[in-house]
């Protein structure tokens, strides 16, 4: 979410001062809410399906609004599916009306355009929902969602992307390659066998690699039967 902060201002769009909820949407654009253990309950009842969810996985690189760099998250966030370009959750409908809205996520409910202490305590908090947490106890599917996270793990990428960049390492970026590789050929096994339901692939597994190593500034060309990393810089 692009929250603005500070108390008794008004949201972009709004005439200031603002005390309460007027439906602009904008909170609602821009990247949607992160899951707090607060919403656990709502998960595990069907509230909000695992299928409307996606997973930024530790070790993914986020830019910090406060230092102003891309640093590698330490924990998962959970978080609602948006629509590509404006980030818009998928949950919000015509009239910038929420869809779940009786049952709408911590960080939804702790936000206040007019007053952002609330949130701001929110994101202090050490609280983000993970993984683990919600399928934690689910024997196979952890112990699968575990060697994934494991051997496509960011750390180990971002430092073959450094050497791939910096050093035009061949052996580096074979072993991106090759991890690139290992994961897409899961997600397509596990989608064709039907062990698993593929709208859910990017909660267990985060998203593809394939889209997030533009986070390195680099992007996949397919190339025959295989891929090309290419640099966008
Ligand atoms: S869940 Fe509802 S309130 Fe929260 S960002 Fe989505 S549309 Fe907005």
């Amino acid at each position: 979410m692009e929250f603005l902060t500070g108390e008794s201002e008004g949201c972009s769009g709004c005439s200031a001062p603002q005390t309460s909820c007027n439906q602009c949407g904008a909170c609602c654009t821009g990247g949607g809410p992160v899951l707090r253990t607060q919403d656990e309950r709502q998960i595990k009842t069907g509230k909000i399906d695992i299928s409307d969810l996606y997973t930024q996985r530790a070790g993914e690189l986020m830019f910090n609004k406060e230092t102003l760099k891309m640093e590698p998250l330490v924990t998962d966030y959970i978080k609602i599916k948006v629509t590509a370009g404006e980030l818009r959750c998928q949950f919000l409908e015509a009239e910038n009306k929420c869809s779940i809205y009786t049952h709408r996520p911590f960080e939804c409910r702790a936000f206040k355009c007019w007053d952002s202490r609330e949130i701001e305590a929110v994101y202090a908090s050490d609280d983000a929902l993970t993984r683990k947490d919600i399928i934690g106890g689910i024997e196979g599917l952890w112990d699968l969602v575990s060697d994934h996270h494991e051997r496509c793990s960011y750390k180990a990428l971002g430092e073959w992307m450094h050497a791939v960049d910096i050093k035009k390492d061949p052996d580096a970026m074979a072993k991106v390659c090759e991890m690139i590789a290992y994961d897409r050929s899961l997600r397509a096994s596990l989608a064709d066998s039907g062990r698993v339901n593929e709208a859910i692939l990017d909660f267990l597994l985060g998203r593809p690699l394939t889209t997030t190593i533009v986070m390195f500034n680099y992007r996949i060309e397919e190339e025959g039967d295989g891929f090309k990393l290419v640099s966008v810089q």
